[in-house]
């Protein structure tokens, strides 16, 4: 049997590889590798896709995020949002603009911003609330947005983990993870769903003003070369990675039904078994699964996941320190006991393998390891 992977990146090139290369080949025969015209080409796909108007591409998640709260004015002192379980950028950005970071609970089920949570935390300071949508399916966008709405602050949806994913909203109308807020942001991290083979990141807005501002904070506060009217910072999607996400694109509802086939044969699999809890799909937002991520009760993760390790088969805890236990985001009076939530999630959760190219060999023998693990 092949290796066991958590995403396997190389299987993937394969299929794609006459395309990718031809792609990348035309990139170096221009050597136009800044700002070449598969950027925008790029761009206005992704725009498609996503039934958005403006997509401004970047140099990764993180400078998203970063851009976003700079083109919104955000001023030191302001305080912004967020759930306590997600990726360090989210609240890392905030933190370096001389934010305020507002840590707010989970929801047990769907990993995402307790949104019941997030009224009583709102002040006279608050400027944006950051949903995450975690693992794969959106936020509840709805109240979240009434909320955002009643109260005037802007919402910046971090898309980095749910390109792709679809919520619906009470009237039926449906809209793509990232572009319900003020900004939607993403990654294009190798291992993200729609991933480059390098780094590389986006923004999206509906705003045509905000849009412009949004390019002018990624060129050096720049609208024209040498006048920079506000201070920017340098984030580019290359031309070569653009390139390659023109290509990859294609292939994304592809990539999504592909992992939501392993999800599927894992929930039928996994669900019998007594002591882990699989993944909840929310009410109105369909899952593209960056991640598949099952809950384990009774102190049983970290034995489960040495189990399989020892069998060959990786898993992944994302994330296992919370965010307000971190030392660099320690304040005061948020100790441990804060959020009891994720602290317990970050006992209980463990990632399973799930990418484009797994092969139900690989799930078998996933799934036996496991029912073998709780039938010891
Ligand atoms: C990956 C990720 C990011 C950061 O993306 P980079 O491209 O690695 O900077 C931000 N937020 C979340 C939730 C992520 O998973």
């Amino acid at each position: 049997m092949d290796k066991i992977v958590m995403v396997d990146l190389q299987k993937q090139y394969q299929k794609i590889k006459v395309e990718v290369d031809a792609a990348m080949q035309e990139v170096l025969n221009t050597t136009a590798f800044i700002q070449g015209p598969q950027v925008q080409q790029f761009a206005d796909a992704l725009g498609k896709y996503n039934d958005v108007e403006f997509v401004i591409p970047c140099a990764n998640g993180t400078d998203a995020l970063q851009i976003a709260m700079m083109a919104l004015d955000c001023k030191p002192g302001d305080e912004i949002i967020l759930p306590v379980h997600t990726y360090v950028a989210t609240a890392e950005v905030i933190a370096l603009l001389g934010l305020i970071p507002v840590f707010t609970e989970v929801n047990a089920d769907t990993f995402n911003i307790d949104v019941k949570q997030i009224e009583s935390k709102i002040t006279s300071k608050t400027k944006a609330i950051v949903p995450v949508h975690l693992y794969g399916q959106c936020a509840d966008m709805e109240p979240l947005l009434a909320i955002a709405d009643k109260h005037n602050l802007y919402v910046i949806e971090d898309t980095a983990q749910a390109l792709g994913a679809v919520y619906t909203f009470n009237n039926g109308k449906k809209m793509r993870a990232g572009t319900m807020g003020t900004i939607g942001t993403t990654s294009f991290f190798p291992s993200k769903n729609l991933g480059c083979y390098g780094d590389g990141g986006a923004l999206f807005t509906r705003d045509k003003d905000l849009a412009e501002k949004i390019k002018m904070m990624a060129n050096h506060g720049q609208r024209i070369k040498y006048h920079h009217d506000v201070i920017g910072v340098n984030s580019r999607l290359d031309t070569l990675q653009a390139a390659i996400l023109n290509v990859k694109l294609k292939y994304l509802d592809q990539y999504e039904a592909a992992r939501n086939k392993v999800a599927a044969y894992y929930d039928n699999a996994l669900a019998s078994i007594n002591g882990i809890i699989t993944p909840v799909r929310s009410n109105n937002s369909s899952h593209v699964f960056h991640q598949y991520t099952l809950k384990v009760r009774g102190n049983k993760r970290d034995a489960l996941k040495r189990y399989l390790e020892d069998k060959g088969i990786p898993t992944m805890i994302y994330y296992p320190v919370p965010l307000h236990l971190q030392k660099a985001y320690v304040r005061e009076g948020f100790g441990e006991g804060s959020f009891p939530l994720t602290e317990s999630l970050s006992r209980e959760v463990i990632s399973l393998p799930i990418h484009t190219e797994m092969i139900e060999e690989h799930q078998a023998y996933i799934v036996s390891c496991i029912k073998d693990f709780f039938n010891n």
